[in-house]
């Protein structure tokens, strides 16, 4: 048939926005539209730092797919991407091949670990449902192993490398389950470290430095010991190498110091910055007018000219428009031009602490916690309607 064939890459927050708003747009035989993603659910990323902790379940974040997709409307297909073959307009799978007309790569980043040796291999990350189980899973075993070997207190030190919004996250819950694990376990706290290394001469980097102030005094107040300035120079399965030389013994070291984009673009032969693609103001591949490219592994310049960051926030905007534009390219139309609009930043530090910037105001503690919630139950409504809303919100 000659209806044009639309393959969206991934199930992220670029992705399922992009598929959610063709779903709605298209009028019935204007488009196939398949979707592929590794699993057959849809993980709430910015949720991950929580059942990485242990602090909550995994269940709580992931949605089944096809609880989100009309499947009368929109093919799914569960497989995981080996190859994108622009040359041939075909996506090679596990299992198969698909060909399109259209594309769009929404497969999220990878972790960036900037060429530090043993990093990729000895450091976990907060990326995936399988990722952040292993990590909760490590976490307790190693309060079960202490118990075996006493004399290896590097077994209760926790070594976070970065201090950007997933690594303060995820510290802040970390210290609201130690607590938890000494009870269970029988351990004293006084023996359990957590450290939490930037490079940066700041925590969050660019971020509203009265905000970071409070926050780190918040962080360490529970228990983290900030070592800002200071480079990770090695990563072994004994710890980590910083600074000057200074070794930090650590059984558990998780990474989250940075982004790159999907090894896949560059494999394709898109020409990338740290694997992102420097997409058109209509999120178009330069060259490639017919693949789009959304989220993590796009790269897009503020009017200032500085790249904005990858967030969940600004995928979910660029699938909008890379959807509308779809439909616009299917009916001759004109493209739409992609501005950010940014709806402000909230990092939580644990439980009923947050800080935050949202319609130009700051926000702090139990304001900035609730802030929090609210933006968390309206992704949730964005992609699900009430009734996920309902299913899931009472877990944020
Ligand atoms: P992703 O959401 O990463 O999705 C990619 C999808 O592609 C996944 O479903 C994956 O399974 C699939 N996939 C990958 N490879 C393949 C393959 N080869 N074949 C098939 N499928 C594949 N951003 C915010 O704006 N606010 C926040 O508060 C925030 N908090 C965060 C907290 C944490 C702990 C983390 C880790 C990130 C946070 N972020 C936040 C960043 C945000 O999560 C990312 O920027 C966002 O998820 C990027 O969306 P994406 O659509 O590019 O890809």
């Amino acid at each position: 048939s000659n209806i044009p064939k639309i393959v969206i890459l991934g199930a992220g927050y670029g992705g399922i926005l992009t598929a959610l708003r063709l779903q709605k747009e298209l009028n019935y035989n204007e488009a196939d539209v398949t979707l592929v993603n590794k699993h057959d659910y849809h993980y709430i990323t910015t949720h991950l730092h929580m059942p990485a902790a242990g602090t909550d379940n995994p269940e709580n974040a992931r949605v089944s797919i096809s609880k989100l997709i009309d499947e009368f409307k929109i093919d799914f297909v569960k497989s995981t991407v080996v190859q994108i073959r622009p040359q041939d307009k075909k996506v090679i799978l596990e299992d198969g091949t698909l060909s399109y007309d259209y594309l769009v790569i929404g497969l999220g980043g990878e972790p960036e670990t900037f060429g530090i040796p043993g990093l990729g291999e000895h450091a976990m990350n907060i990326r995936s449902i399988n990722s952040v189980r292993l990590i909760r899973e490590h976490i307790e075993y190693q309060f079960a192993r202490f118990k075996r070997e006493p004399h290896r207190t590097d077994y209760l030190t926790f070594v976070v490398g970065g201090a950007g919004f997933t690594g303060i996250e995820f510290v802040g819950e970390l210290s609201d389950r130690i607590p938890e694990l000494c009870k269970q376990f029988d351990v004293d706290p006084a023996l359990v470290k957590i450290y939490n290394i930037e490079a940066a001469p700041t925590a969050l980097p660019g971020f509203d430095p009265e905000l970071v102030e409070y926050g780190m005094d918040v962080l360490t107040k529970k228990g983290v010991t900030f070592r800002i300035g200071t480079a990770i120079k090695e990563c072994s399965p004994e710890g980590v190498v910083v600074g000057e030389g200074e070794e930090i013994k650590s059984a558990t070291v998780i990474w989250t110091g940075g982004i790159r984009g999907n090894r896949l673009i560059e494999e394709a032969g898109f020409e990338t910055m740290r694997g992102r693609v420097k997409v058109d103001e209509f999120l178009r591949s330069p060259g490639n007018e017919n693949i789009y490219i959304v989220g993590d592994n796009s790269l897009m310049f503020n009017p200032e000219g500085r790249p904005y960051p990858p967030t969940a926030q600004i995928a979910m905007q660029q699938g909008v428009v890379c959807a509308h534009n779809l439909v616009a390219s299917i009916r001759n139309q004109p493209p739409k031009g992609f501005t950010f609009s940014n709806k402000g930043t909230v990092a939580s530090l644990g439980k009923g602490e947050a800080i935050g910037i949202a319609f130009g105001k700051k926000y702090k503690g139990r304001v900035a916690a609730w802030l929090k919630k609210a933006i968390d139950l309206r992704y949730l409504f964005i992609i699900g309607g009430i009734s996920l809303v309902l299913r899931k919100g009472k877990f944020l």
